[in-house]
Order: C-alpha cells, then sequence, then structure tokens
C-alpha cells in the first residue's frame, strides 16, 4: 500500500523546503492526459507537468526508450562520447536554424549557456565593456542568481538583491524602446517569442521581424527563449518558425525530454565558435539516458502528422474559449496559440483553479488573473469538450462570488 495523499502532504510540510505553493493534492501515477491521486480520483490534466510532459503521461515509447537506455548506460560523463547525444544534437541542428547544441539539465541552466555565450562571443570580437543584454518586462528566465537578474519582475527579484549586473529591461513588443536602448553596450537581446509565465502575452509579428533586423544591423546576438515554447508547444517545431526572426540562439528544456530533466542551447556557428574547451561545462549534460528519452520524445513529435494535430486541436480548443469569453464579460482575453493558451479575468483565478480541481480538472493560473492551459499536444478534442462546460460554470460562480466580495 501506498501512502494516502493526508500522509504525503504532512509528510511534505514536515521535510520539504517550502519553495512551492502547491494546491492541495498529491499525484501517484498517469497516463496520457490523465492523473490520479492516492485515492484513485481522475483528474484531466492541462497543466502538463508546465509544457512539460508534452507527449502525455507514461508513454509507452518514451518508457520503453528510458528502460532500455537505464539497463545499457545511464551516465558517463561529458569526458566521453556517448551515441545518444549525438544522435539528439543532429536532430536537433537538422530541424532548426542552430548548427550547434550544449547540453545542460534546465531552462534556467540553457539561459545561463546563452547568456555566457553572447558575452564570450561579444568580448571576442569586441573586447570588454560590450556585455549588457536587453531583456523584456512579465519576462521569465529562470530562478538562478544569473536567470532571475535577466527577468524582469520585480517579485522575483525581492529579498536576492544585489542582482547580477548587465540586464536592462524593456517594454515588451515595443521596437523604438529596444531601438533606443542598443548601445555600444549591448551584446545581445533576449526574448520570448510568447511569454508564458508572464501570462501568455504573443510578440508582435511586425516587432520580431523588426528586433531581428536591428540585432543583424548592430552585431548584437538575438536569444530566444522557447523553454516553455519550444517544441511543438505552439503548432510548429519551434515557436520563432511562426515569426519572420532568425535567432542567434534558442534555448530549450521542459519538453525536451517529456519529464527527464534536461535542457540545450541551440547556436548558430558564429556564436557557437564562441565557446571552446573549458568555456561551460555541466556533469549531467546530455547523459545517455536523458538523450535517449528526448531523441524519442522529438522523433514523435516530429512524425507525420502530429503538429497539424496540435494546430487543429489548438484552434479548436481556442474557438471554445472565444466563445466562452462572448459569453461573459468577465473575461478580458483570450491569447495564445497552438496549445498554449491564456484567459485573462478580470478578476483573480486562484477560486477558480481550485474549484475545477474539486471537478477532477487541473488548470494553472499565472500572473493572478491569467488561466494558462498547458495540455498535452496530444490532448483531444473530446478531452476539451469535457473541460468546457465545467470551466464555464465555474467561471461564472466565482465571477459572481469575485463581485460580491468587492
Ligand atoms: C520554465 C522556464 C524557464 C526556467 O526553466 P527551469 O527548468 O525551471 O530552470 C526559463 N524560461 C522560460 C521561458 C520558462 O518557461
Amino acid at each position: 500500500m501506498g501512502m494516502s495523499s493526508e500522509e504525503i502532504k504532512k509528510m511534505a510540510s514536515e521535510y520539504i523546503m517550502n519553495t512551492y505553493g502547491r494546491y492541495d493534492l498529491a499525484l501517484v501515477r498517469g497516463k496520457g492526459a490523465l492523473v490520479y491521486d492516492p485515492e484513485g480520483k481522475e483528474y484531466l490534466d492541462f497543466v502538463g507537468g508546465l509544457a512539460v510532459t508534452s507527449l502525455g503521461h507514461s508513454h509507452p515509447q518514451v518508457a520503453r526508450a528510458v528502460a532500455d537506455q537505464a539497463l545499457k548506460l545511464v551516465h558517463v560523463s561529458n569526458l566521453f562520447y556517448t551515441e545518444p547525444q549525438v544522435k539528439l544534437a543532429r536532430l536537433l541542428v537538422e530541424n532548426s536554424l542552430a548548427d550547434k547544441v550544449f547540453f545542460c539539465n534546465s531552462g534556467a541552466e540553457a539561459n545561463e549557456a546563452a547568456i555566457k555565450l553572447a558575452r564570450k562571443y561579444s568580448w571576442e570580437r569586441y573586447g570588454p565593456g560590450r556585455f549588457k543584454i536587453l531583456t523584456m518586462e512579465n519576462s521569465f528566465h529562470g530562478r538562478t542568481m544569473t536567470t532571475l537578474s535577466a527577468t524582469a519582475q520585480a517579485k522575483i527579484h525581492h529579498g536576492f538583491e544585489p542582482l547580477v549586473q548587465g540586464f536592462e529591461y524593456l517594454p515588451f513588443n515595443d521596437l523604438a524602446a529596444l531601438e533606443k536602448a542598443v548601445n555600444e553596450e549591448v551584446c545581445a537581446i533576449m526574448i520570448e517569442p510568447i511569454q508564458g509565465e508572464g501570462g501568455v502575452n504573443e510578440a508582435g509579428e511586425d516587432y520580431l521581424a523588426g528586433v531581428s533586423e536591428l540585432c543583424a544591423l548592430r552585431d548584437v546576438l538575438l536569444i530566444f527563449d522557447e523553454v516553455q515554447v519550444g517544441l511543438g508547444r505552439t503548432g510548429t517545431f519551434f515557436a520563432y518558425q511562426q515569426f519572420k526572426a532568425t535567432p542567434d540562439i534558442v534555448t530549450l528544456a521542459k519538453a525536451l525530454a517529456n519529464g527527464l530533466p534536461m535542457g540545450a542551447c541551440l547556436a548558430r556557428e558564429e556564436a557557437a565558435r564562441a565557446f571552446g574547451p573549458g568555456s561551460h561545462a555541466t556533469t549531467f549534460g546530455g547523459t545517455p539516458l536523458v538523450s535517449a528519452a528526448a531523441l524519442t520524445s522529438l522523433e514523435t513529435i516530429l512524425s507525420p502528422g502530429f503538429l497539424d494535430q496540435v494546430v487543429r486541436v489548438g484552434r479548436y480548443f481556442k474557438d471554445q474559449l472565444k466563445e466562452l469569453a462572448a459569453g461573459g464579460d468577465y473575461i478580458k482575453e483570450v491569447r495564445g496559440r497552438g496549445l498554449i493558451l491564456g484567459l485573462e479575468l478580470t478578476f483573480p483565478g486562484a477560486g477558480v483553479v481550485k474549484s475545477l480541481m474539486n471537478r477532477g480538472f487541473l488548470i494553472n493560473c499565472t500572473m493572478e488573473r491569467v488561466l494558462r492551459f498547458l495540455p498535452p499536444l496530444t490532448v483531444t478534442e473530446a478531452e476539451i469538450d469535457r473541460l468546457m462546460p465545467p470551466l464555464s460554470a465555474v467561471l461564472a460562480e466565482e465571477a459572481a462570488a469575485a463581485k460580491g466580495n468587492r
């Protein structure tokens, strides 16, 4: 017999550092878009491990790849070559505008690598003094000291000052502000093509095209943080493919190995050349185990018809959300592409999340008022149809309650 929900929660409060505002729910297993608590209650999962389990839970081929590789070779360090790692790097390069890949273990680490690479590139071409990286308001790039300094959100900085120097924050989707800010000290611009944690905010097409042009003109490296929106989430393998933008560096993590920890920093040759032996490293980067999981995951995402299905189902879901928005004045906006969708409410969304959880649906709320939907990319229209009536009912109830409390 496994532990009960109550036992797990009690033990967590006793032994685990209190860094997460967790939902009142323990989970023990999952299959596809479904997860189960210790008492056997079923939940339909529209959180997807925060855009991580893109192929759903317990994906048979990924599980098989992990099991087979675990019985063969888990880790040897990057002192040696391994087959899964080189095959994964080739797959990423052949399906992107990048030429080289650095593997690591998380989104923050992928961004650390990108930041170091941009600084090194600039140092070698122009010498010291050209080190600044421009990032956007409401961005999210990670929780290490450097990536939280790159993140332009006061609530994430609070209490950790002094921050790492060399970052300047600019309004998102404001090309004129960016043009003004690019000076002799700037070596890179870092952008999420769709801000995930920041509330599912999409970059404008003209904006990103302009940013890309500006970067090319001034030899400023363009870094796309696709940790959340890359690898099929938006309906294309990379989000940048939907824009007239040619990033020099692209960072990945979340969905890369469908739940095993892995990050990657992809770069075009010119930039990648700035790193040499000893420039950057990490013990666990690209182990045969996680590489095997990633290889199988990405082959699945790239298999014929898979991304078309993401586009089709994503459009269906967005249409449903728009219809819902048309029926209630408590929804401000519906945003997103593919299967990263956001519903901005006129009131805080925590109660909606909680009520839906009680009814067997997991969703997430970010920036206090934005319901964020990140289901597995394999989610079906029938599963979306199951969510919509309770979502609609709960929104109406919570909106009324919010009005009453005012
Ligand atoms: C989640 C996220 C990160 C941080 O990734 P970790 O794996 O938690 O370090 C960075 N950038 C974006 C856009 C993210 O969504």
